[in-house]
């Protein structure tokens, strides 16, 4: 695949409009990526059910099982390749982009060993008939992916999905679409079925609002902002078909004074640095104990200032953020946080030789911050953590759950009577006791509650959300 192309049908389809790749390390332009719209989506999306009426609908469980595997190992085999493609297209650290690879493998290699291993059951009924229950795919799904973590994304949503047979069509980010072209080119590679694998690039208010409006569609699975989100959940309303919505967090980490608090201090400040703070699940509100307060806020502040930002090159603590609109987003908050004169605690370091154009933004972190101001309450998706004191277990409990959001939560403390009262009472998908991170366990269901979105992505539960049951009734008589 050389000139910009969609993958549609097994086939690389020349792209009749383009769209700038740009390198947000240094803002220059890279390449081209094709701009898709309805057209090519129809074509993928009648790819994907030629492929369920042909070679791919007819292959057992086990045989797709073994395709996923393969992929798998191809993506182990060209993870330096794939980890190169996603620094330069979303600017992470080169090290970073390398363990996003090696999950993405993961994740094929997990569904491709579950494909066989989802079964129905017989149910007890009245005497004279079998009843018995199988789960079948939704047909031809569709995956809308974000682009802070491409490669793990696209393995999390579409892995699942080809493992319970259905054929999907990936439309992803147009600000990160190369590694799910090359992705195309290893399931080609892997011996997929015409039409199994289809990928359209292009923008979300073409390409994607295609896919989610296309009656062909049997099941969307969408990650991304909240915003969009409801607008795919009106769309898939008018088809009648399911969703899995995975939007965004303003996650806390709540810290007492009786935890380890230097393991609490690097995690906290690693999770809100890694990947420039672009983390759906990223703890960006810290929950201090008011005893810890000044002493845990100076220790962070230590922290953030031992940050160094770079280009995704150099493979420092942070690269850029992906494109000039976020970087202006992010430096509106800190805009407002002076404005409103909020307490600046720390701002980590521009690395030398930093490329003029890049988009790079100093992470920050703000103490004594009101829980109901903005910036404490909206998901400002950068390297921006906001502290918070509070006094007591309920107080942290209430501030916790006290936002739109409910993806993760992260507490640190040795009493396990509080950690499993908290665990209870915050109103997440998940809970982290004394350690924080959703990126790894490809094995743990993830998804959110509240304004987080609904459906469960990784784990078992995940090939369920891609299947949907059938009953057989037999009457064979007494
Ligand atoms: P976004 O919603 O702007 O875009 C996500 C995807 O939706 C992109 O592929 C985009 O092209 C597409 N899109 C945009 N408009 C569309 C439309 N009208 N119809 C169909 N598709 C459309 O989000 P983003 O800015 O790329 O990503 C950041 C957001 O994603 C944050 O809110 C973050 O928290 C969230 N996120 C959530 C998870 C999770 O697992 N919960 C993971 C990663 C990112």
């Amino acid at each position: 695949m050389k000139t910009p192309s969609h993958y549609i049908g097994g086939e690389w389809i020349a792209a009749q409009a383009t769209l700038p790749i740009v390198n947000p390390s240094d803002g220059q332009t890279i390449g081209q990526i094709g701009r898709g719209g309805a057209a090519e989506i129809d074509a993928a999306v009648r790819a994907g059910h030629a492929a369920l009426d042909g070679e791919w609908g007819k292959l057992d469980a086990v045989a797709r099982g073994r395709l996923l595997t393969r992929l798998a190992e191809l993506i182990r085999r060209d993870a330096d390749r794939l980890a190169r493609l996603e620094s330069e297209d979303v600017g992470k650290p080169l090290t970073q982009a390398k363990a996003d690879a090696t999950v993405c493998a993961r994740y094929f290699e997990y569904y491709g060993g579950a494909a066989d291993k989802v079964h129905g059951e017989t149910i007890p009924f009245q005497n004279g008939f079998l009843v018995t229950t199988s789960w079948e795919p939704h047909g031809v799904t569709g995956h809308i992916v974000p682009w802070n973590y491409p490669l793990q994304m696209m393995g999390r949503s579409v892995a699942p999905a080809l493992a319970m047979g259905n054929s999907i069509v990936l439309k992803p980010a147009e600000d990160t679409s190369m590694t799910a072209l090359a992705l195309a080119e290893l399931a080609h590679e892997a011996g997929f079925p015409k039409g199994a694998f289809n990928v359209v690039t292009g923008l979300g208010e073409e390409a994607g609002a295609a896919l989610t409006a296309h009656p062909g569609i049997g099941h969307i699975s969408f990650t991304g902002s909240r915003e969009v989100g409801q607008l795919v959940q009106a769309a898939a309303a008018k088809n009648v078909i399911p969703v899995t919505l995975e939007l965004g967090g303003k996650s806390p980490q709540i810290v007492f004074s009786d935890a380890d608090l230097s393991d609490a201090g690097a995690t906290i400040v690693r999770g809100i640095t890694q990947n420039a703070g672009q983390t759906c699940s990223a703890g960006s509100r810290v929950l201090i104990e008011d005893r810890i307060y000044d002493d845990f806020a100076n220790d962070l502040a230590r922290r953030f200032k031992a940050t160094r930002v770079g280009s995704a090159s150099q493979d420092l603590d942070l690269g850029p953020v992906v494109n000039a609109a976020q970087k202006k987003r992010i430096e509106g908050y800190l805009d407002l946080a002076r404005k409103d004169g909020l307490k600046i605690l720390a701002e980590g370091e521009f690395g030398t030789n930093l490329p003029h154009e890049g988009f790079y933004v100093k992470p920050t972190l703000i103490g004594d911050v009101p829980p109901h101001h903005r910036l404490a309450q909206e998901e400002i998706f950068g390297p921006v953590l906001v502290a918070i004191r509070v006094k007591d277990e309920d107080e942290a409990a209430r501030i916790a759950n006290d936002t739109q959001y409910g993806l993760a939560a992260g507490v640190w403390t040795s009493d396990i009577g509080r950690a499993l009262r908290l665990s209870k009472k915050v109103r997440s998908g998940q809970v982290f006791v004394n350690n924080y991170g959703a990126g790894g366990g490809v094995e743990l269901p993830f998804g959110g509650m509240k304004g987080s979105g609904h459906g469960r992505e990784k784990g078992f539960e995940a090939l369920y959300g891609f299947g949907t049951m059938k009953t057989v009734t037999i009457k064979h008589g007494v």
